[in-house]
């Protein structure tokens, strides 16, 4: 089975690393974000089977995340983890969108319990539509990694679905090139080049070539943006 991955948003460096610890040891990929602000950044780009989060963040609190996580992706197992126990608070966490809660401290393995059965849920699923990303007529199967417009199939290269992948999951916004390079290319990627601007063109031959609607649009000065055109 594939090694399944989750995304840890918490800003008590010790209890993230002990949770990235024990859940690496139990055979999970685990990446970690010390406040909302990173942890809503690398839930945008990547892709997570499933996010544990605190509420009491820095930048954005772990309600006003798991409402965004939810507008992108109403699938995705999201696990609360507060010292908050109050009725109040678990019920703003289920109204967030959370499936599940935890109260500060815990037993690691009841957490365990709970995720692996979170995780059983969504392999049950068959395809569940969070595995699937839409915007307009184009189709994006991120299992099958089949990606359609209307009827037609399109065939991409490996690093012409991620960069879709990821115009996709940030529909409706500016992206940067920066943005991209950090996302798509990875840190080190240099930005004076026009690689970018290439994939973006090979993207726009494949995607929006001969169908009715654009769907990819230069913001001049200021980077991409993938949405419907009305
Ligand atoms: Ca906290």
């Amino acid at each position: 089975m594939d090694e399944r991955k989750i995304l840890i948003v918490e800003d008590e460096v010790k209890i993230a690393k002990a949770l990235q610890l024990g859940l690496s040891e139990s055979g999970y990929l685990v990446e970690l974000a010390f406040d909302g602000i990173i942890g809503k950044k690398l839930f945008l780009s990547h892709s997570y089977d499933l996010v544990i989060l605190d509420i009491n963040l820095p930048g954005i609190n772990g309600y006003e995340l798991c409402t965004e996580i939810r507008k992108r992706d109403q699938h995705v197992p999201v696990i609360m983890l507060t010292a908050m126990n109050t009725t109040e608070d678990k019920i703003e966490g289920f109204d967030a969108g959370a499936d599940d809660y935890m109260i500060k401290p815990f037993e690691f393995k009841e957490l365990l319990v709970r995720i692996r059965a979170l995780l059983k849920r969504t392999l049950n699923q068959q395809l569940p539509t969070g595995n699937i990303l839409r915007v307009s007529d184009l189709e994006m199967n991120l299992d099958s990694k089949e990606v359609k417009r209307g009827d037609k199939k399109i065939l991409l290269t490996a690093k012409e679905f991620q960069l879709l992948e990821y115009f996709m999951r940030n529909r409706n916004r500016v992206v940067s090139r920066a943005d991209i390079a950090e996302s798509v290319w990875g840190i080190d990627f240099d930005t004076q080049t026009n690689v970018i601007d290439v994939y973006v063109n090979y993207l726009r031959n494949k995607v929006d070539k001969g169908f009715s609607g654009r769907l990819i649009h230069t913001q001049v000065g200021m980077g991409y943006m993938l949405k419907e055109e009305r």
